[in-house]
């Protein structure tokens, strides 16, 4: 590929996540847009055939047992004349960790809001995230199908709890079992409810009013709608796409995923609006490497073993940053220095997985991995060596005790260890001197799936001691005495052998800082 094809490519790609409280949505406009894009026939096939011919985001036994998704996954597709990546993130709040690095390999997020509910808990935590990164978020105000809340409040609630201003892009009339339609004050438009096809478009004159018969004029919502436009146009938040591109306006559009209505709209505008892939600053350097760089990069954000089970493999997914990604090139894994060759690699559309000819930065690729990448590396061709910067990490705050429960199959149960480890699905000390495994994690449904991929993937039945939420503190070696360990703070090491304390709770941390004033502790490394 010559520069110029290269940056017609990169300027094709579209990443996003989308983001959401469970049940929201989510999944039901993801399914909308594979459709759009001509990946699944019929919406509704991506959840009613979970283990048929798409096994889609939720593929994991132990998502269908919860009905949650468990695992970020990675869809593409090809929509109008953009080649489309979406990120798939777990709503549940256990999953956070996943979620959050996944966010930061997307340019865009989309933000899929229940009408009746406006903004839910995970919705807050996940917007953060978006929102310190800086990147563009639009809003889909979803399940209009249904009696919800004034559509007005939901805009306002955008700026009082997430504190981003609201722009509407279109506005409903009517609601629920009155719902007639959208007026797409983006397009100039009316978009009629329960009708196919192009003529469920009625243009407006310049004035934003029907020139020809009115099907809905009769109804109230018609008038109500078009007075509340009117008061958005004029004391609302103006388009300012400035403004957007920083993540300080989210255009927000109303809609229906479930009756599909307004989501291709939604579509449309987004790709216009969303950006190509974006420059990626580097580790404690002001040098930036651009998309279109001819030399290629890109960063692990996720490593998941055992992806197909007819398979047992590994996969590293690799938000490519810049240049092209060609099978078989050698690349410089930065951490080590080393030199590899990427024969493997993958393209997702769930487990319908293509082998990738060629990728640019801004596509995810899957690579087969044998346990030579972390999260967080990042690889390059060339000889100037890229480094990005670091992913965010969490400090676990519950903690197990684990082992076999079947001494003879210490082999499988270290192997599952390990890799579920490197995989970040949960974190492993061992204690300082009896060097007995401990588990650490965010939230206690991290735990569940681990023991339940241990027993699923390794045939190993693991045993778990709780030892309850902990606060972890690092500290400095040259300081440590083992004498300080206590069972209120308990010592252990890190994969890297540092040292730290798990402590009880605050006072015990207290009582040890008072006790040892010159030892320093640090909540992360
Ligand atoms: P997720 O957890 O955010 O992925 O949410 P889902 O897409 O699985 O949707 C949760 C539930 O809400 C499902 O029962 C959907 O059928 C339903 N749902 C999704 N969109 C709509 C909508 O526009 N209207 C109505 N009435 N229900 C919807």
């Amino acid at each position: 590929m010559d520069q110029k094809q290269l940056e017609q490519e990169v300027n094709k790609r579209r990443t996003f996540a989308i983001i959401s409280h469970p049940d929201a949505g989510k999944t039901t406009i993801t399914e909308q847009m594979l459709y759009f894009g001509g990946v699944i026939r019929s919406a509704g096939t991506v959840k009613a055939k979970k283990s048929g011919q798409f096994a889609t985001s939720d593929w994991m036994e132990i998502e269908k047992k919860r009905g949650i998704s468990v695992t970020s996954s990675v869809m593409q597709f090809h929509y109008r004349d953009k080649d489309i990546n979406i990120l798939d993130t777990p709503g549940h709040e256990d999953f956070s960790e996943d979620t959050y690095r996944t966010l930061m390999a997307v340019d865009a997020a989309v933000m899929v809001i229940d009408s009746a509910k406006g903004i839910e808990p995970q919705t807050k935590k996940l917007f953060k995230v978006v929102k310190q990164r800086g990147i563009p978020i639009f809003t889909f105000m979803n399940k209009l199908d249904r009696d919800g809340r004034d559509p007005l409040d939901l805009i306002a609630e955008l700026e009082e709890l997430l504190n981003i201003e609201g722009c509407a892009m279109n506005w409903p009339i009517g609601m629920g079992k009155e719902l007639k339609g959208l007026y797409d004050i983006a397009n100039n438009r009316l978009e009629l409810y329960r009708k196919d096809g192009d003529d469920r478009f009625l243009p407006l004159n310049k004035d934003g009013q029907l020139e020809e018969h009115n099907p809905i004029e009769e109804e109230g919502s018609y008038e109500q709608a078009l007075g509340e436009v009117d008061l958005i146009k004029e004391a609302g938040n103006q388009f300012d796409l400035d403004k957007i591109k920083a993540g300080n306006q989210t255009p927000v559009f109303f809609g229906s995923a479930l009756t599909n209505f307004g989501v291709e709209t939604f579509l449309n505008t987004f790709l216009d609006l969303a950006p190509a892939p974006s420059a990626h600053k580097q580790k404690d350097s002001e040098e930036i490497v651009k998309p279109d760089d001819e030399e290629f990069s890109g960063f692990v954000f996720k490593i998941q073993a055992n992806m197909n089970p007819n398979h047992r493999d590994r996969i590293a997914f690799v938000r490519i940053c810049s240049g092209e990604f060609v099978r078989g090139m050698d690349v410089t894994l930065q951490r080590t220095g080393k030199t590899m060759r990427l024969n493997n690699a993958t393209e997702f559309m769930s487990d319908q997985r293509e082998t990738v000819k060629t990728a640019v930065a801004g596509d995810i690729v899957g690579l087969y991995d044998t346990g030579n990448f972390q999260i967080g590396d990042t690889i390059f061709t060339g000889k100037k060596s890229v480094q990005f910067e670091d992913l965010p990490q969490f400090t676990p705050e519950m903690f197990m005790e684990v082992q076999a429960k079947n001494v003879m199959k210490q082999k499988s149960f270290h192997k599952g260890m390990q890799q579920l480890v490197q995989e970040g699905a949960v974190q492993l000390y061992k204690k300082y001197t009896t060097n007995d495994y401990i588990l650490g994690a965010v939230g206690q449904l991290q735990f569940e799936v681990f023991q339940f991929r241990m027993k699923n993937e390794y045939n190993c039945d693991v045993v778990m001691k709780p030892i309850g939420s902990r606060i972890a503190r690092w500290v400095d070696p040259e300081q440590l005495d083992p004498s300080m360990s206590s069972t209120r703070n308990m010592l252990v090491k890190d994969l890297d052998d540092k040292p730290l304390f798990l402590f009880e709770n605050r006072f015990a941390e207290n009582w040890f800082t008072n006790k040892y004033p010159d030892v320093k502790l640090t909540s992360k490394l």
